[in-house]
């Protein structure tokens, strides 16, 4: 089993070495590899236009969820609860899958609230796609950890953060962590069982100061359970939605350990959690539950919905991507700006990736205090 913990980065290589053998090797076609080379060039250099098309396409399976957690979308009083029908989700991935590497089948939401998940991805694996999900493990049926591994899904993401409920339940509110375990084990199983290599499982633990003590016991559990890899993984946001107007809930929320205090960083004003530029706009593209594009899979993003519903007789995927809104966002992100970005938008008060123009004289003096706060 890998840990991988943040900072560390021996646990990175294990990662990326097995994510470089699962996802790219098995799953490149020329057109795709040219795809990925391009897109990985305009995000050196900071291009505004993208000369290529998604190379990684997030779809929003479910926008509905059982749970409670806090900091998440599906929460958040006035979210539209669904599920995506299959054929909005056959069109979506009609128009992208050319050029995709990977697809990511879930959004703000539990994946598998919708039952046509796991025909949603065989016609993934059809299409020759390295395919992840994620689950809070709550919502798993009889059965469903054989259709999973029948399906054929490369990837499964569990998330679990705690080793006992009292501590699961302060962020996963309303779950079980005694279902979520079993959820676990039976897949596991069931892979053992069919003879599978896949779904590679990967159990997520989100770090935070209430469960930080746990992080030995949850190992050994991992080990036992037998997941592949046991992810020790930054909280998803900065705020919580029940406590946004509370300057206090970051610290109560985030661990000592200076390794798990990134989002520490983003409080200040033009601070930002993570060093780099940020890479959705030059990789991805998220698809919501209605199939329309949303700005990306980021909480500020999904909120800025951007097309009608994609279809593969629509706007051209490449014409899409470089709409407007795209060329506007990816500005934020040059590296020696003269000038603030033009125009007010949503990701000038993203706080996930470093910005230059806002440290710059003329970020300052041109964006002052106009820029909505994420929270
Ligand atoms: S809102 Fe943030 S995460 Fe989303 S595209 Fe903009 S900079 Fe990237």
């Amino acid at each position: 089993m890998i840990v991988y913990e943040h900072g560390r980065w021996r646990s990175r290589l294990g990662r990326w070495r097995k994510r470089l053998f699962s996802i790219l090797l098995p799953h490149l076609t020329p057109r795709r590899a040219v795809n990925l080379a391009a897109c990985e060039m305009a995000r050196m250099l900071r291009l505004s236009h993208v000369p290529a098309r998604p190379c990684q396409l997030y779809v929003e399976v479910s926008s509905s969820c059982q749970l409670r957690c806090p900091g998440c979308l599906a929460y958040a009083p006035g979210w539209e609860r669904r599920l995506m029908d299959m054929e909005t989700f056959q069109a979506a991935l009609d128009a992208f899958a050319p050029w995709l590497v990977n697809v990511e089948l879930y959004g703000w939401g539990e994946p598998f609230l919708n039952r046509d998940i796991f025909r949603m991805i065989k016609v993934c694996k059809t299409k020759k796609l390295f395919t992840r999900t994620s689950t809070n493990g709550n919502a798993m049926q009889r059965g469903d950890a054989k259709r999973l591994v029948d399906s054929g899904l490369d990837q499964l993401n569990v998330s679990l953060d705690g080793a006992t409920q009292e501590t699961y339940a302060r962020y996963r509110r309303g779950g079980s962590l005694a279902t979520a375990l079993a959820a676990l084990a039976d897949i596991v199983e069931a892979k053992h069982r069919a003879g599978a290599k896949h779904p590679f499982i990967e159990w997520q633990f989100i770090v935070s100061r209430h469960n930080y003590g746990e992080i030995d016991a949850v190992r050994r559990l991992a080990r036992e359970i037998g997941v592949d890899i046991l992810r020790l993984d930054l909280p998803f946001s900065l705020t919580h939605i029940d406590e946004a107007d509370d300057p206090q809930a970051v610290e109560r929320w985030l661990a000592e350990d200076p390794r798990y205090r990134l989002w520490a960083g983003a409080g200040s004003p033009g601070g930002h959690a993570f060093p780099g530029a940020c890479g959705y706009l030059w990789t991805a593209l998220q698809v919501n539950v209605h199939g329309r594009v949303n700005l990306c899979p980021n909480r500020l993003g999904s909120m800025h919905v951007l097309s009608d519903p994609v279809t593969p007789d629509g706007p051209s995927v490449n014409a899409l991507w470089n709409m407007p809104f795209f060329l506007q966002a990816r500005r934020h992100f040059e590296r020696h700006p003269r000038l603030a970005p033009e125009g007010t938008h949503p990701c000038a008060a993203c706080r996930e990736f470093r910005q230059p123009w806002k440290e710059t004289a003329s970020g300052t003096r041109q964006r002052g205090t106009g820029v909505r706060s994420d929270g």
